[in-house]
């Protein structure tokens, strides 16, 4: 960040809450490995530093979206033991195959596209790769459709025969595992067993078979399996209202976004605030600047809901979030300029939750918390 970038605005992240919350997710799944994904920069929280923690709390696995995100990890700053496994799964034609393989990235394989060029690349790396085979058990996104995985097993068992690549994984993705008791849960967790049967009665040895994200690991034993592939808990985020508050979970909040107010000022009764005047001052009133703004990644959507705390007294959003600065009603308070006002935070100082913005903005706690934009510097304590 340029120097003084934290005079502003900086989003404080706790590397040991990271390191707890992988521990706790480990005791929640002890039979299984933990892959830490740390896409997204980190869920926002930054890769590198986060992943670092997450293996230094026996995370043996990391996992990312793109294969740029992947072989990020892979460069010697990042600080990334070499012998921890690293995934990608979003692939579009053309990608950096070759480098994934020679930098020992697993690879995810939903189609026959995807196959077709990770065996190129590997005639050419001169090495086989890892691939990991996608199943789609029922999200309807990426992964391969019961009615093709026939023949990509076919095709994958063949290319492995001839020494391209090697299965090490099958898996796949929930589509509710946020939702307790959701029937696609069960069901989801039948497909993905046969589709498993079905590649190794066929010769496919996995080194992993895995499925739970977050919500699962927390709350669903039998989606297990080999490893587990916690996102947002590593963050100490809740997955949703419906599988409990962080603290119910036993998970610690690891980012603390504040900001420090640049204006403090009187204005009489009847004042309109911000665009649009969707805030009027109710009576004579102080008024202060955060400057934070929506591409910084504070939703527009809080607009007149967003809560923040200022001096011990939770405020809210008066009028229009703007680009790059909101407006707080402080009801006569007088805090000096340069005061901090905390967006969110743990909580335990009295602060609102990424969660509470969740509430206030109509989005889920994971778009608070990946949305918050590079302009803001990461203070990684
Ligand atoms: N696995 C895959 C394929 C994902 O896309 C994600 C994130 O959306 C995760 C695991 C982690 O999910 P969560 O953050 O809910 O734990």
């Amino acid at each position: 960040a340029p120097p003084g970038a934290e005079l502003r605005a900086r989003a404080v992240i706790d590397l040991a809450a990271v390191r707890a919350n992988v521990r706790t997710l480990r005791d929640r799944a002890p039979h299984a490995a933990l892959m830490a994904v740390v896409k997204a920069d980190g869920y926002g929280h930054g890769a590198a530093p986060c992943a670092r923690a997450a293996v230094a709390a026996g995370a043996t696995w990391l996992g990312t979206a793109t294969p740029q995100e992947a072989l990020a990890l892979r460069a010697p700053g990042a600080g990334v033991p070499a012998d921890v496994r690293i995934m990608c799964w979003l692939w579009t034609p053309g990608g950096p195959w070759r480098e994934a393989i020679e930098a020992d990235v697993d690879v995810s394989v939903s189609g026959m596209w995807a196959l077709e060029e990770v065996t190129r690349a590997a005639r050419l790396a001169g090495r086989p790769a890892r691939v990991q085979l996608k199943a789609d058990t029922g999200l309807g996104r990426a992964g391969c459709q019961p009615r093709d995985w026939p023949e990509l097993v076919t095709a994958a068992v063949r290319a492995q025969a001839e020494g391209l690549l090697r299965v090490t994984g099958l898996w796949s993705h929930f589509a509710c595992a946020d939702e307790p008791g959701h029937p696609s849960i069960d069901a989801q967790l039948s497909q993905f067993r046969e589709m498993v049967a079905y590649a190794e009665a066929r010769g496919v040895e996995p080194e992993v078979r895995h499925i739970a994200n977050s919500p699962a690991t927390l709350t669903l034993p039998e989606s297990h399996f080999d490893l587990v592939r916690p996102g947002i808990a590593l963050y100490g985020v809740s997955p949703s209202p419906a599988i409990g508050t962080p603290q119910e979970l036993g998970l610690r909040p690891a980012m603390t976004l504040s900001a420090s107010l640049s204006l403090v000022k009187h204005v009489p009764g009847g004042h309109g605030v911000s665009y649009g005047h969707h805030y009027v001052t109710p009576g004579e009133t102080t008024l202060g600047l955060v400057p934070l703004g929506y591409a910084d990644g504070i939703p527009r959507h809080a607009s007149s809901a967003g809560p923040v705390l200022v001096e011990g007294k939770w405020r809210t959003v008066a009028g229009r979030v703007a680009m790059d600065q909101f407006v707080v009603d402080l009801g006569g308070d007088e805090p000096g300029p340069g005061a901090e006002a905390i967006l969110f935070g743990p909580g335990d100082r009295g602060e609102p939750t990424a969660e509470d913005w969740a509430q206030a903005s109509g989005t889920i706690a994971y778009e608070i918390v990946t949305r918050i934009g590079t302009r803001v510097p990461r203070v990684h304590v």
